[in-house]
This record gives structure tokens, sequence and C-alpha cells, in this order.
């Protein structure tokens, strides 16, 4: 099938989260009134993704700062006893806005769909060695900052499971946030004060 550059963009949009082909054929109608230097810009921004940015060895989450550890990961005042799992780089930051927590991080990569009980795609293993190699710094506490809704829960309970073994052997505590958040909300979106009695509600 022969695929014009109209419809060959659309198909690519239409591959984004949430994004179903009209939107996908909406955005493709703004490009083309959207002035060449705008194009170009949001062109050469997605190449640089490939270029500029990394995943960090520790926290996993992506960065533009140079291959290895992110700025996070490397700052020797960070609290070495904590590591707070999340979904997403997206509550990472959030959770640093908040300005509430000093510990260290892990992204998941994501929650487990209740609909397929996937697991594969979330990183698991990832997150086991990373612990493993906390220990020896310090670690006492795996806190599990998980949505507030039922995935986050399942993949909650999915993840203490997986950390068992390894925190009996340690001795690490396994929390989850207290439900200052209310029910259903994304990290991503709960202002700090909430952040910050969730935080402090943990158990
Ligand atoms: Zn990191």
């Amino acid at each position: 099938m022969h695929m014009d550059a109209l419809d060959k963009l659309a198909t690519l949009f239409a591959r984004f989260p949430g994004i179903g082909p009209r939107q996908a054929h909406r955005f493709v109608q703004f490009l083309l009134r959207s002035s060449p230097s705008m194009r170009r810009e949001l062109a050469d921004s997605i190449r640089a993704l490939g270029a500029t940015v990394n995943q960090c060895d520790a926290c996993m989450r992506y960065h533009a700062g140079a291959k290895g550890l992110c700025a996070l990961c490397a700052d020797p005042a960070r609290d070495a006893s904590m590591l707070a799992v999340v979904s997403s780089d997206a509550d990472l930051a959030a959770l640093e806005r908040s300005g509430t927590y000093r510990g260290h991080y892990f992204v998941l990569g994501g929650t487990i769909s209740l609909a397929s009980e996937k697991a594969k795609a979330l990183r698991e293993r990832e997150l086991l060695s990373r612990a493993q190699e906390r220990a020896s710094a310090g670690l006492r506490e795996v806190i599990l900052a998980l949505p507030a809704n039922p995935e986050g829960d399942y993949t909650a309970i999915h993840v203490r499971d997986a950390l068992a073994a390894l925190a009996a052997r340690h001795g690490w505590k396994i929390t989850m946030l207290g439900r200052g958040l209310s029910t259903g909300s994304e990290l991503e979106y709960a202002d700090a004060e909430t952040l910050k009695s969730a935080l402090e509600n943990r158990r």
C-alpha cells in the first residue's frame, strides 16, 4: 500500500498513547498550518531525543545529562536509606517538586494492566538488582509510591511480593504511600501538600 506524507505522519501520531486516527489527522493539519521554523524545531527536538537523552543506570529515568548516573542518583547528599519505587518519570518529577522526599528513586516504567495482567514491560528484574546494589549503601526502606488506582494497587502488591525475599534477607521495610492521595489520582497531578502527607502517612 502506498502512503503519502500526510497519511504516513498521521499513522505515526496515531501510535501515541491516547491518540486516535482523527486526532492524528488534526495534528497533521495543525503542522501544515504551522510555520516551517516550527516544523523544523519539532523535527530537531525529536532527533535530539536519541542523541542527547540518556537513561540513568540506577533509577532508569530519562535525563539530558551524560551517560551513567543522573544528577539525582549521583548526589551524595541524597538519603541512601530510602528507595521510592515510582511508575513513571513524571511521578518521580512530581515527588521531587514536592520537596519532601530526599531519598533515592527507581522508575518501574508503568503499572500492570488489569485487563491483561501483563507485568512484562515493567523493569522488575532491574528493580531487584538495583535494590540489591543499594543494600551495601545502607538501604533500609523501599517505598512503593505507585498511583492511587486499582492498577497501582495491584502493581504494588506484585512488586511487594517480588521484593519479599530480598527485603527479608536485608531487613528492609516495605511501605506504601498513605491515602492522602485521593483515589484515582496520579502522583503527577497531586500538589506538594498532598504528596507530603502521603509520604508522612506511609505504612
Ligand atoms: Zn538516576
